[in-house]
């Protein structure tokens, strides 16, 4: 800030400066006395000319020995100069040409300096602006948003009653020394109700509710937008009790060094350190929470997600089957539906719709309906909202992955649930879905006991299988041409376990008790504890395994998919009331 004050002040100096003697030279040439050319020759005869320019002028300009100036008749004659010089009379020669030349050129740099000046106060001034406009930042002090208004996102949902909790009562946890939580991310899709999620917590904690965008703080002028951030929090403290929404934080909170060859962006290091001073700033018991939302956790800066920072990360997923019933209901509350639109039926068929997408199809079919203006929305209003929808989508849009696709995921994570269940059934399969999450495809979840200190060369194998099982059941069903890139990080898994055992446990015969990378520490050459080629065959063993197991299960296997694809998600309950009744 300070330097760029420094160099408007120079700026202007060397207008003034300019200006200043431009009107100078004016002023001077006014006071110029007009002589005839006899007082001219009389003058150089006297010898009280002192220099004269020469021009090709009509008019020759010429300066006493006491200083004043004069101009007289140009007689343009040959020899003259010569005469001149013989009195002691300073030359110099100059055409006008040149002297306007010298003239644009004092008005071109003049504009030009104008000009710089005028774009750089301009671009200050729209700095300053925004800044302005940030000073600006109102809360929406009474939000009417609450949980009610958010269908779906249970588990999301009671972790951010706590939020509620903490806003509302800080001194009940400051006083048993509980450190508050200052931030939280919400991770997940677009549409999926981040915004509504962060809005609600204000809501029902009665409390104000600021939201900004990460890209309005990511400026072109260095340090803009850290300023921005600490007026943004110095608002929100004269407010007291407060959510801070901080949409798309990854605008500001990257990962560093991710620019274009690598170099590091001043402005936006600024703007996250600001950010992150201001958070660890303020005072536990102020009760101001910042919530930020980002589709994808792990491009973010670590600084952010450090304790004390944004140390809550809670996943906002698309809904499931039933989710999804539930926010059709929602919204269809202030809509005239017909009986023929069946909700459960239109839940099924919009299967990786957000919330948002919901809320448009109805909202579209709405539309559709007041065009018509027969008193009710109908299954065609639906239908055709459904395909406008569709059609407008993106092609890589998860709504249009086939049916295809979701089978094989359907299978893939019925295997690895199956495989778990039947070898190790302490490791509790918690959920199983095929609903996209932002760590790939499908997903399942497992609590493996935590009271565990070693792992036992069984477990590993186990694990292994585990990783193996969702290609195995590929495979299995859909056959060895069919199986598709879903077993990728499972691959990677799967080996990386394998390795250790071989490398780094001492669980492999061939390769010893020794570990491998203390081998190669020490001096040994690349050590080889076994080649890849015996790594493979311990691998094929257990896949062999993995596979038979399913075979021997394809019942249960088969009933747990077919429930995914009627349901999407199954808890820990529902999967054992299947794997009974099959
Ligand atoms: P995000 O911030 O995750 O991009 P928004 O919170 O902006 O998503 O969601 C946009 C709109 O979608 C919301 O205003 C709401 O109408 C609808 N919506 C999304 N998720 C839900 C939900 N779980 N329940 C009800 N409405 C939802
Ligand atoms: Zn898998």
């Amino acid at each position: 800030m300070k330097n760029r004050k420094a160099i408007y002040l120079i700026i202007l100096a060397v207008i003034v400066l300019v200006v200043g003697l431009a009107l100078y030279n004016h002023y001077k040439q006014d006071k110029v006395q007009p002589i005839s050319y006899n007082e001219f020759i009389s003058a150089v005869e006297n010898g009280r000319v002192d220099s004269l320019v020469l021009d090709d002028s009509d008019i020759l300009r010429g300066k006493y020995k006491d200083g004043s100036s004069f101009v007289t008749d140009n007689p343009r004659k040959d020899g003259f100069k010569e005469d001149l010089l013989v009195h002691d009379i300073r030359v110099s020669e100059t055409s006008s040409q040149m002297q306007f030349d010298k003239l644009t050129g004092l008005l071109l740099t003049l504009a030009l300096f104008a000009f710089v000046a005028i774009s750089l106060k301009k671009k200050e001034k729209q700095a300053q602006g925004q800044l302005a406009k940030t000073a600006l930042v109102s809360p929406e002090e009474r939000v009417k948003t609450s949980f009610d208004s958010i269908a779906g996102n249970e588990e999301a949902k009671a972790s951010m009653q706590e939020m509620v909790d903490f806003i509302k009562n800080p001194e009940k946890y400051t006083r048993y020394g509980a450190r508050l939580p200052r931030g939280v991310i919400l991770y997940g899709s677009p549409g999926t109700g981040k915004t509504l999620m962060a809005k609600a917590v204000a809501g029902e904690a009665g409390v104000p509710f600021f939201a900004v965008s990460g890209a309005d703080f990511v400026q072109v002028y260095v340090g803009v937008g850290a300023g921005r951030i600490r007026d943004l929090f110095k608002k929100a403290r004269e407010y007291g009790k407060c959510v801070i929404f901080i949409d798309e934080i990854d605008a500001l909170g990257k990962k560093r060094d991710q620019g274009p060859n690598g170099s590091s962006n001043d402005e936006r290091d600024q703007t996250l350190n600001a950010l992150l001073a201001e958070m660890s700033g303020f005072n536990e018991s102020e009760g101001i929470v910042v919530i930020a939302a980002t589709n994808r956790l792990d491009t973010l800066d670590e600084a952010l997600l450090r304790p004390g920072r944004f140390d809550r990360h809670i996943e906002i997923g698309l809904p499931d089957i039933n989710s999804r019933r539930k926010i059709l209901e929602l919204h269809s509350r202030n809509k005239p539906l017909d009986e023929s639109v069946d909700l459960d039926n239109l839940a099924y068929q919009t299967v990786y719709f957000s919330g948002a997408k919901l809320e448009s199809l109805l909202n579209e079919a709405a539309i559709y309906a007041a065009k018509r203006d027969q008193g009710s929305i109908d299954k065609r209003d639906i239908d055709k909202a459904f395909y406008t929808i569709i059609a407008g989508a993106e092609k890589k849009d998860r709504s249009a992955i086939a049916e295809r696709d979701r089978r094989v995921t359907a299978y893939h994570e019925a295997g690895h649930a199956l495989v778990t269940s039947l070898i190790a059934p302490e490791n509790k399969v918690t959920k199983v879905t095929i609903i996209p999450s932002t760590k790939g495809a499908g997903g399942f979840s497992m609590n493996i006991p935590p009271d565990r200190m070693y792992h036992r060369k069984i477990d590993m194998e186990n694990a292994i299988k585990i990783a193996l099982a969702g290609r195995a059941a590929e495979e299995l069903v859909f056959g060895p041409d069919r199986v598709t890139t879903g077993a990728s990080n499972d691959i990677e898994r799967a080996t990386g376990i394998l390795v250790d055992m071989v490398r780094r446990f001492g669980m492999s015969e061939k390769s010893g008790l020794l570990n491998y990378d203390v081998l190669y520490q020490n001096g040994f050459n690349q050590p080889q504890s076994c080649t890849s080629e015996d790594l493979k065959k311990t691998m094929d063993d257990l896949y062999r395994k993995v596979t038979g197991l399913i075979e021997d299960n394809i019942h249960l296997l088969k009933a747990i998919a077919e429930n995914l694809l009627l349901r999407e998600t199954l808890e820990e309950k529902d999967l054992k009331l299947i794997m009974e009744a099959s």
